[in-house]
């Protein structure tokens, strides 16, 4: 199920040819495919046990036909803002689809969020607590919450995207777990029907959600045992691929099915729904970046290979050092390997999108594919320097 392929030298994505697709194109330009991300979301789907529901972390990839793809597919989101909300609204999603997390929703945004009748609302603070409280019992609607526990595992992946650890911002300790179940006697309007974690992003292993789970189901039973009937129970997403090697699907595939195996465990639990929150594993896979080399560079130390793109249409190697493989989109096999770093024209140092990639020579005016770059890419583009945002299509 790999998306990207060489034949006869030239890089295909799925079933076109890259090559031929820039002659009516322009980049830089995202590309999906929307048939990689069905198939994988329905990989996800065998794996997880039958009681587990999937909502889509819509922050991965907000395009409009993705979204539409999953809302077609019954799947519902996770959403962080009110402009989130909104476009789920707009792509079709049903209120009861939608899961609200994020640590600083504001009054307006949970006055969306109660108004719309959504499915939950993820809490991240006591005072969120009491903020959400008041906002319900003034509008005397019922609202359902969770809490949002952070279980303190270290998910070993790059800091800035740990989010279950006890230094991180988010989610609430177990320690608070007396307080905020007290306080729900001032909030009639509150229904706390789940608890949730979600405790990093970019994980590959299974150990850290594995201790993060042996923490969360005590607590889950003890919290019933003390009245409240919890009926979801929501496990977050996170689960990370192997950027390393774009053409490799074997670990990912092996990843799945082990925490469809893991999450067992919750389903043990009775009457008890679970609640998936994948972003990056559905559709990271799936999308590509194609630019256009403007200058190739040499200097007295190092090759640059300067692109019509750079860290304002994908942060993610200026944020968390992260590597995406950079593909030719023509090989040329008498051609010789260069050593080059690939930057963008944008005036910070940290515009380097990749260092040191031994890549088949390439000359100006041609094109390369970044791969992975289907999550966390065009959502997290900006307009610095004023340079327009890139276009994305779908195939
Ligand atoms: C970002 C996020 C996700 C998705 O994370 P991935 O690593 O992309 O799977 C899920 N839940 C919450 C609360 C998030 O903030």
């Amino acid at each position: 199920m790999s998306s990207l392929s060489y034949q006869a030298n030239s890089l295909y994505f799925g079933k076109t040819k890259l090559e031929e697709l820039l002659l009516k194109e322009k980049t830089p330009l995202y590309v999906y495919h929307l048939a990689g991300i069905s198939e994988r979301l329905n990989l996800f789907r065998e794996n997880i046990p039958k009681n587990a529901a999937i909502h889509f972390a819509m922050k991965a990839n907000a395009n409009a036909k993705v979204l539409n793809l999953f809302q077609k597919e019954s799947v519902g989101v996770d959403v962080v803002s009110a402009g989130e909300i909104q476009k789920a609204l707009n792509a079709g999603f049903k209120p009861d689809q939608i899961i609200f997390s994020g640590v600083g929703k504001t009054i307006e945004e949970i006055e969306l969020a109660i108004d719309q009748s959504i499915h939950q609302i993820n809490i991240e603070s006591a005072p969120e607590l009491h903020r959400i409280g008041k906002i319900a019992n003034k509008k005397q609607k019922k609202t359902k919450i969770a809490f949002r526990l952070n279980p303190d595992v270290d998910p070993k992946t790059h800091p800035y995207i740990t989010t279950g650890f006890r230094e991180n911002k988010f989610g609430m300790e177990e320690k608070c777990i007396p307080e905020l179940l007290s306080a729900l006697t001032l909030y009639p309007y509150l229904e706390l029907t789940g608890l949730t974690m979600h405790i990093g992003s970019q994980i590959r292993t299974l150990e850290p959600f594995n201790a993060a789970l042996d923490k969360m189901i005590p607590l889950f039973s003890s919290i019933r045992a003390q009245g409240f009937a919890l009926k979801n129970f929501d496990v977050g997403g996170g689960l990370g691929i192997p950027y390393e090697n774009a053409e490799n699907n074997t670990e990912t595939v092996a990843l799945i099915k082990n925490y469809g195996k893991l999450l067992e465990k919750v389903a043990q639990i009775k009457d008890c729904k679970i609640l998936c929150e994948p972003g990056r594993i559905l559709v990271a896979n799936f999308g590509i970046l194609l630019a256009q080399v403007q200058y190739i560079k040499e200097t007295s130390y190092k090759n640059f290979l300067i692109l019509n793109t750079g860290m304002h249409h994908l942060v993610r190697p200026t944020l968390y050092q992260a590597y995406h493989q950079i593909l030719p989109v023509c090989i040329f096999p008498d051609r010789k390997e260069i050593n080059y770093d690939v930057v963008g024209p944008i005036c910070e140092s940290s515009d380097v999108l990749a260092k040191n990639r031994i890549l088949n020579e390439i000359k100006a005016d041609e094109y390369i594919a970044i791969a992975d770059a289907g999550a966390y890419g065009f959502t997290m583009s900006s307009r610095y320097n004023e340079h327009d945002q890139p276009k994305e299509i779908c195939i």
